[in-house]
């Protein structure tokens, strides 16, 4: 299957071997499991503002259907590829899987840079894509979500063409929408709450204590500044953030509501004045507690992964840690990895909420869908930490396991068709 030719999906097809593996799933039944089952490109032609047509390279992959529609986010980036679009579709099979949800892994992407479009080209971008797309998602078929470069208008946008063309509004074909159209309360925030309910926990399973702890956040976006803020009401001092042009550091701790407000302003974090600029490649190596990449794939590397000075590492991002850095932790020992398909959970799990109160036209509390959030996050963690401790497993290879492992058995239950 070369047409995923990409260094982020032989990652993703690195991890899967290791686990087949340990799980001794024959040779035979692996193709079956790890390649995905449909993938769509498509051109997508765009009037822009000036008159001129230009013509975006857009993307979805759906992994598995053996337990229910697929389920992923929707990516608006230059580097969009659909290797690394199958990358992710394959990590959020595993972790549907891993938190019990009835949905496979999908992920979409446009290879474009979306602070480049004007909000008229960004939404005659997305209509386009949407119906580009419409005879392959569904609230039964695949429900996209938000991720790097989308928002909530972004969905708003999907569910509104997609809407048009059944004759009758369908909510329950995006989640991630605003909450005044069948979007759910609390998932815009329910990742980075997420992320640092597990830091947490991984604090309080190593006997640190987290009120005075510092933390370092990669990624100023919906993920990490989402985060951030958690951490904050959690007692740890944020003493490092960053977006992609480049980082603040500050040793007694940011001001983030200072820092947010310069963001909303500015639209960058760069030049704000109560800290000094650090690079990202600086902010990963920084001496804290608990370090959360919560940007983009492989920002932890052979290179640095003997450097970082983190006791946990809870990864927000997906797939930013490659699997040679893996070999280098897990030989340390001393950094405790909660990994990606576990730690930024919490946006799927409240996705998947949303998906249910649309369906029934019956919305919950903040509250409620918080507190199913967490126990859901907790049992999920309880799963993987007792699962590591018995087989002496790295974290990410217990988490994965519990993932690929129902798979593998609801594609074994169901059988070949014919
Ligand atoms: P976003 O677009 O809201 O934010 C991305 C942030 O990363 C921005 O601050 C951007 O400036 C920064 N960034 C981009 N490239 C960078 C680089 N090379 N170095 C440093 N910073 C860089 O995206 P998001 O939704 O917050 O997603 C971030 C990560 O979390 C992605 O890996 C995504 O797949 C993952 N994730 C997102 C969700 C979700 O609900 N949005 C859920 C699970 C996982």
């Amino acid at each position: 299957m070369d047409i995923y030719s990409h260094p982020t999906f032989d990652m993703a097809l690195r991890q899967f071997e290791l686990v087949a593996d340990y799980l001794a799933i024959p040779e035979g039944e692996r193709a079956w499991i790890k390649y995905p089952k449909r993938a769509l490109t498509v051109a997508c032609p765009v009037r822009m503002d000036d008159g001129s047509t230009r013509v975006f390279a857009g993307y979805r992959v759906q992994h598995h259907f053996a337990l229910g529609p697929t389920k992923g986010g929707l990516r608006y980036h230059p580097e969009v590829t659909l290797g690394e679009v199958a990358a992710l579709a394959l990590w959020m099979s595993w972790k549907c899987a891993l938190v019990g949800l009835p949905f496979g892994g999908a992920k979409g992407g446009i290879s474009v840079d979306p602070g480049a479009l004007s909000p008229g080209e960004l939404e005659r971008l997305t209509r386009r894509y949407t119906q580009e797309l419409a005879a392959f998602i569904g609230p039964q078929t695949d429900i996209p979500a938000p991720d790097v470069g989308t928002n909530e208008q972004t969905m708003a946008w999907i569910m509104d063409t997609y809407s048009s063309y059944a004759g009758h509004p369908v909510p329950a074909v995006v989640t991630g929408k605003p909450v005044h159209l069948g979007g759910s309360l609390g998932r815009r925030e329910a990742t980075g709450r997420g992320v640092a309910y597990l830091a947490g926990r991984a604090m309080d399973t190593l006997g640190l204590e987290t009120p005075g702890a510092t933390a370092v956040v990669q990624g100023f976006g919906n993920v990490g500044a989402v985060a951030a803020q958690s951490l904050v009401k959690q007692g740890f001092h944020v003493i490092a953030v960053s977006d992609v042009h480049g980082g603040l550091h500050h040793p007694q701790g940011l001001d983030l509501r200072k820092l947010e407000a310069w963001f909303a302003q500015h639209r960058t974090l760069v030049g704000f004045p109560e800290a000094e600029p650090i690079s990202n490649a600086d902010l990963l190596t920084l001496p804290c507690a608990v370090l959360v990449p919560a940007a983009m794939e492989r920002q932890i590397t052979a290179e640095n992964a003997g450097k970082l000075r983190c006791r946990v590492l809870a990864e927000g991002a997906n797939g930013p840690t490659t699997p040679e850095a893996d070999l280098i932790l897990n030989q340390r020992g001393d950094v405790f990895v909660v990994p990606d398909i576990l730690c930024n959970a919490g946006g799927v799990v409240v996705s998947y909420f949303e998906w249910v109160q649309d369906l029934q036209s019956f919305f919950w509390s903040e509250g409620e869908v918080m507190d199913k959030l967490f126990r859901s996050l907790e049992s999920a963690f309880q799963n993987t930490l007792s699962l590591a401790r018995k087989q002496h497993l790295p974290l990410r290879t217990a988490a994965l396991s519990l993932g690929i492992k129902r798979v593998w058995e609801a594609k074994k239950s169901r059988g070949l068709f014919p």
